[in-house]
Parts: C-alpha cells; structure tokens; sequence
C-alpha cells in the first residue's frame, strides 16, 4: 500500500492523512510517477488556457517593447485612530487635477491622484479603504494589488498591536513600507521615537542608515503630504520596475463591489494590464458580463480606461468579490463558459479545504499526530472587558511544552469577513464571546470551513480549549 511504501522512506502516515508537497514528490518517483501539485492559480491559468487565453504571454520579448511605466498602487494600513482615514482625505484634496474637476467626490474604492515628480506628472493610485482588512481579504484569494503600503504610525502613541499587525501583512507580502509619522503637529509628538521602535521591526530609516523612508506629517493640517507622496514615487522606483502593457485587452483585480437597485451589479476594478473599453465582453471570478458602463471617482462616463487605473464597471451578471481576477475575452459566450467553469472548481476546492481546516475537535488529533504544534485563535467579544478577561485566562491555561497557544487577533464587535478571512490564513479557529457573525461572514466561514464557536460565559470557552489542548474535547455530532 501507499503507507508502506511511506513508511520504507521513511514517513510515517495513515491512510487519511494528507502530505506534504516534498513527500508527494519522492513517492510519485519511487512508484515511478511524476507527480505536479496543481495550485488554484495554476487551475485557472490552465482553464483559461483551453479557452487560448495565454496570462503569460503577457511578458514575451515581442510585448517588452510595449511595455509603459504605470502608477504605483498604495494601500493605507496602521493602528486605528491613527489617521489613516484623514490621511486618505489630505491625499485626496491634494490632487493637482481634483481641484480643476471639482474634486474626487465618489467613493469607488480607489482613486488617483497626480504630483510633480522631479519635473514630471506623475500618478499613484490609492485603495481608499483603509487598514489590512481589504489587503488581506485579496490576499486571501491570492491577489497581489498592493505595490507599495504606506504605514501610519502617531508620533504621540507610537506604535501600537495594530500597526505591528499590518507591517507583518506588509512584509509577508514583500510589499516595500514608506513610514508616514503622522499628528507631528500635536504635542506631545515623538517622532524619533517611532523611527527607534520601528527599527526592531526592521524598518530601519534612512537617517539610521537603513532603507525605509520615513516622512513626518500631519493629515488633519494636511502638511507633509506632498513630501509623502514623494517618498511612496522614490520608493516604487527604486525597488519596483511597474511596468504594464496598455495595448492589450484589460485584465485585473476586483476591489469593491456591491449590487445596486437600479444599476445591477456594480464593481470596481483595477486594471492591472491592457486597455478597458465600453462593449468588451468580461469575466470578474464568477460573474461575467459586457461593459455597458465605466465611471471614475468623479463620477465621470469613461470609454476606456488603461493600466493602475480604478474604474467602476456596470454590466457584470452577478457581484464579484474584493481580489477576483478580471480579464476580457473575445466575445460573451467565452467569458460566459468561464465563469460556469471557476463555479464549479470553486464549488469543489471550497469541499475539499473545508475538509482540511482544523476544528477544535480535530486539533487534538492533528496535535498528536504532530501535524500542528500551535493553536491559533481569533477572539471577538460584545465589549472590551470581557476579551481582556477571556485572554488573559486563556494565556493562563498550562499547556506544556508541546503545544502554543497563540491569540492572532482579538476585537470587540460583531464576527466580520476580515475575522474570517485571517482565520483561513493562519487556519485559526475564532471565538465568539456574546457576539454573533455578519450575514456574509457566517457564509464564508461556512464556504470556507472555518469553525467558529460561541460561548456567553467565560469559563465554556476556557473549558473547551483547556480540554482541546490536553486531548479531551469529544467531538460534537
Ligand atoms: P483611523 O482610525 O486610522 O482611520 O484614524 P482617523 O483618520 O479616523 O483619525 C483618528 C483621529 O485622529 C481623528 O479624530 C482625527 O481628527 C485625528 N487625527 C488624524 N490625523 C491627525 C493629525 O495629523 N493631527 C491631529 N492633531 N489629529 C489627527
């Protein structure tokens, strides 16, 4: 059998228990196959390849000659009440071509703004929804938005739980960080200070001889923006090439859509390559469609528009969700067959992950099978007192030598999708504490097989866990 051979290499297994890439590898040479693990990317650029789609071609010698520089695309994350929505604001009213246009006035999730750069107009787009929670719902789904992330830290508080959390995201994501210290303008302000905490983080400023910009500002007296802006063009060019070809058809990244009454589907999308125009037939995940309409933040009718741009797009079947991939094939039945096709992948990856995700019940065996090590838990509760509680007694239980306990993330408030989705990142199991979860994200955490548990005494959830970790916890039928 299959264990045997495993076990004649030296693997101990049993029949059910699913290997790792490596081990997969050996035994599909020992039996004499050659054995390819088939990641969802790879699945849908093989599905998309029957349709002659080529995402790779993308970069061939003949296109490098069309390849034009693009505009970075910047996320916002840092600590909450640090500013990073005033800051959005202070960027946004800064823009040299708003002023003319009235002013960027819709909320579509993204918007460009325009700075003289060493003598030259130049553009960068911002995801206007602040924090790590819409990075790493894309994430989540595998894509990559972010070019460079600004990280805002208040020089009178410093950095704080938060702001550790989005510069791990940042930098598990290899996305270059420019510092903005902002509320310089109040007292009390350290700004020293920050660049010294930030530098057992590695993120080491310049000052201090290392790579990372830190630029001072204030986004509610809106100083230091330019300067800012500055920092996050210098730190694309000097770490990035951006470049995008925009004479092809357009391809890119959902980040925000929602289903409006009288305009159907609406979505906006950033494109990543090509040219969007009026009439393309497109696929966004598993909604398709043709472009009936294409709006800016100005609430401006577009034709068409080209690479790092956000645009709204209107004609789509059904709502995309933040990080699906879009593309424009040739015609409606192509986008059509596609979307049916990653429906039903989905469907089947959905069962066979929410197979694989731990639970409570199972995390006893996976522990002893020595397949985990660590517990990670997320914890959500109706009001701040009662998570301090609840954390503190759970970093109290004894668990021994084995086994960790690890709080990912903890919040007061109802269970989000952001809840959820970092959850299926770091495959944690989430207590609620006399909350309940959103509409959506009970769904995906029932798609994603995601154990959520919810407890309105204490001591039901220490219980639980305590017995979890120490192999007792009957599984429930
Ligand atoms: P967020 O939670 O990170 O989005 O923070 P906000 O942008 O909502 O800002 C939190 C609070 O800090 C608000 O009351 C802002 O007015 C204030 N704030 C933001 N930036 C500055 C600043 O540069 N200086 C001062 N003094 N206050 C600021």
């Amino acid at each position: 059998s299959l264990v045997t051979v495993l076990f004649h290499l030296g693997e101990m297994a049993t029949a059910t228990q699913s290997l790792d890439e490596d081990t997969f590898a050996v035994l599909g040479e020992e039996l004499g196959y050659k054995i390819e693990i088939v990641s969802p990317e790879d699945e849908d650029r093989e599905l998309l390849g029957t349709f002659d789609i080529d995402l790779e071609g993308e970069l061939s010698a003949e296109d490098e000659a069309e390849l034009m520089p693009r505009p970075p695309v910047v996320t916002v994350m840092g600590h909450v009440d640090h500013g990073k929505t005033k800051l959005l604001d202070a960027v946004r009213s800064s823009d040299v071509v708003a002023g003319e246009a009235g002013g960027i006035t819709q909320h579509i999730g993204a918007y460009q703004v325009h700075v003289e750069h060493e003598d030259q107009d130049r553009a960068i787009t911002f995801i206007d929804t602040p924090g790590h929670e819409a990075f790493t719902a894309m994430r989540a789904r595998g894509a990559k938005v972010t070019d460079v992330a600004i990280l805002v830290v208040a020089a009178d508080d410093g950095v704080m739980p938060q702001t550790i959390e989005a510069l791990n995201h940042a930098q598990a994501a290899n996305v270059p960080i420019v510092v903005a210290v902002n509320k310089v303008d109040k007292e009390g302000a350290n700004p020293s200070k920050v660049m010294q905490q930030l530098t057992e983080y590695n993120l080491v400023a310049e000052q201090y001889g290392g790579e990372t910009m830190f630029v001072e500002i204030s986004a509610l007296k809106r100083m230091g923006i330019k300067e800012l802006l500055e920092a996050v063009l210098l730190t694309a060019d000097a770490e990035l090439e951006l470049r995008a070809n925009p004479e092809k058809n357009a391809r890119g990244i959902a980040i925000e859509a929602n289903l409006d009454k009288g305009r159907g589907a609406v979505a906006t999308v950033l494109i990543q390559s090509g040219t969007l125009r009026q009439g393309d037939a497109i696929v966004a995940g598993t909604a398709y469609g043709r472009v009936r309409a294409l709006f800016d933040e100005y609430g401006k009718s577009l034709d068409e528009a080209g690479p790092a741009r956000p645009v709204q797009v209107l004609g789509l079947s059904s709502v995309p969700r933040a990080g699906d991939t879009f593309l424009v094939t040739s015609d409606d039945r192509t986008a059509r067959q596609i979307a049916e096709k990653r429906d039903a992948i989905e469907r089947n990856a959905a069962q066979a992950r929410s197979r694989k995700r731990i639970s409570l019940e199972d995390f006893t065996k996976a522990l002893e099978e020595g397949k985990v090590d660590t517990l990670n838990l997320i914890l959500k509760g109706d009001v701040s007192g009662a998570v301090e509680a609840l954390e503190d007694s759970l970093l109290k239980i004894d668990v021994g030598d084995d086994v960790a306990l690890r709080i990912i993330h903890r919040g007061v408030g109802a269970i989000t999708e952001n809840d959820i989705n970092l959850a299926t990142v770091d495959n944690a199991i989430v207590i609620g504490f006399n909350v309940r979860p959103e509409a959506k994200a009970r769904d995906l955490a029932e798609r994603e097989g995601v154990d959520v548990r919810y407890y309105s005494v204490i001591y039901g959830a220490i219980d639980d866990i305590e017995n979890s970790l120490k192999g007792m916890l009957k599984p429930e039928y």
